[in-house]
């Protein structure tokens, strides 16, 4: 018998979404008594199979489990849901763990929605695909109350990986979450962009992706140095100074636009990069561009 097959255990997953959906089933697999929810229904089918029990409503859905975790698209639907006036009553008193991705000021203000509903709240954030749900891989950030992080883990920790606690504000995660989804779309960003000019130049995706895959191997020991640039607000150019990355960036700016192909994206990185020279730090080396974006 499983560690959590008791009630005091259970869980209500709300949001039946591709991540909703690999959250219950994950909860299931671990023998956690978990109660499911979507707006549209139909979307249950598989996790009913397992074993998971259906609620009619969202309010019924809550009230099934000390513990809620709701994942949808974003907040405005997690307040669609939540702030219907009989869930918000069926919620008071337990605890919701909010899983879907927003901005840090809609997780505060969520928590402070909690606290005037008696709803014992945290905030989490997900940083990898649903498919790793359930194994190591998974990552999973939380913030708001140690002690209520602390009395759920158990039952989240069914969800597999690993989760960090990152501090008693409950925006916390969701601010990780958002600096890390800026690097990971302006890094795609980067690489279709990439695809295409090469692509014009009668490079295909196959032939570039071998040395894509050189570049991004550069890319973590930068990320350690930056870090420890902007912390410090000191930004070495020793070995490559913005002066000199200005000019590689024109060049491709030049290249792309020979190629009818947009260049803004990298008009953009090269006005930046040209602002800084013209403050007087082209020695200093790109990170000081972070300085400069939040007009330091
Ligand atoms: P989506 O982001 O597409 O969310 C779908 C879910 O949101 C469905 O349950 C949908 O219900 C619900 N929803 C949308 N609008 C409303 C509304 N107005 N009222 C109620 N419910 C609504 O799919 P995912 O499941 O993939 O993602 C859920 C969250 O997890 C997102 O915040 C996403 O960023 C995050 N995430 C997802 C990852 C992934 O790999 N999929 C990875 C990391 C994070 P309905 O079926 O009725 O439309």
């Amino acid at each position: 018998m499983s560690a959590h097959t008791g009630r005091s255990s259970a869980v209500t997953v709300v949001g039946l979404g591709p991540m909703g959906r690999a959250l219950a089933a994950a909860f299931l697999a671990a023998g956690v008594p978990t109660t499911v929810w979507n707006r549209t229904p139909g979307r249950d089918a598989d996790l009913v199979a397992a074993g998971a029990r259906a609620a009619a409503s969202a309010g019924e859905a809550v009230a099934a489990s000390p513990l809620t975790v709701v994942c949808v698209v974003n907040y405005d639907a997690s307040d669609a849901v939540l702030r219907e006036e009989a869930v918000t009553a069926a919620l008071k008193g337990r605890t919701l763990v909010n899983l879907s991705a927003d901005t840090p000021g809609r997780a505060r203000d969520t928590a402070e929605w909690a606290a005037r509903h008696g709803v014992r709240y945290l905030d989490g954030a997900i940083m990898t695909p649903a498919p790793t749900i359930g194994t190591d891989d998974a990552v999973f950030l939380h913030s708001g109350p140690e002690e209520l992080y602390e009395e759920h883990r158990p039952v989240l920790a069914a969800l597999g990986g690993t989760h960090t606690h990152l501090g008693e504000d409950p925006g916390r995660a969701a601010a990780y979450d958002i600096a890390l989804l800026d690097i990971f779309w302006t890094a795609m960003a980067g690489y279709v962009h990439a695809l295409a000019l090469a692509r014009a130049e009668g490079v295909t995706g196959a032939e570039l992706a071998p040395f894509a895959q050189g570049i991004a191997a550069i890319l973590p020991p930068l990320f350690t140095e930056f870090a420890a640039d902007t912390d410090a607000g000191t930004y070495s150019g020793a070995i490559n100074p913005i002066t000199s990355a200005v000019s590689t960036m024109t060049h491709v700016v030049h290249a792309a636009e020979a190629q009818g192909i947009d260049a803004s994206l990298m008009r953009v990185i090269e006005g930046q990069a040209r602002r800084v020279v013209a403050r007087g730090h082209g020695s200093d080396g790109y990170s000081r561009v972070a300085d400069v974006i939040t007009g330091r």
